[in-house]
């Protein structure tokens, strides 16, 4: 897959707030956020979307899922609840080709979604 922002911000070539790292994930704050907490969640190893996923990315993934959950615990959001969101292609609203996790929390969410 073609270099992303999100790849930039992996290697430290451009700045981003980061939360979270594991030796597989990283978390940083969304740029233009959608709630009080809005944390992006994406595996080191580049995926462009979910889309573009295999049963060879299959522990990656739940490792990005688990750090989500992990930091969202950690950091007192499980109670009262959050939201997680992968955008996925055109249609899903999907911006960057670097498959991420978006944590919303700090509010009451709604749904349907927009
Ligand atoms: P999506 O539309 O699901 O692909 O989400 C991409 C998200 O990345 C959007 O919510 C953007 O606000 C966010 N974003 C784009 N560039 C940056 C950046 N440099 N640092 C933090 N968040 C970013």
């Amino acid at each position: 897959m073609s270099d992303t922002i999100f790849g930039k911000i992996i290697r430290r070539e451009v700045p981003a707030d980061i939360v979270f790292e594991n030796d597989d994930v990283l978390a940083f704050r969304d740029l233009n956020p959608q709630a009080p907490v809005h944390v992006l969640f994406i595996p080191k190893q580049a995926v462009a979307s979910l889309d573009a996923a295999g049963t060879e990315h299959a522990e990656l993934l739940g490792k990005l899922l688990l750090a989500t959950a992990e930091y969202a615990r950690a950091e007192g959001l499980a109670e009262p609840g959050y939201r997680t969101v992968i955008n996925c292609n055109e249609a899903g609203g999907q911006t960057v080709y670097h498959l991420h996790v978006h944590l919303l929390a700090g509010r009451q969410m709604t749904w349907p979604p927009g």
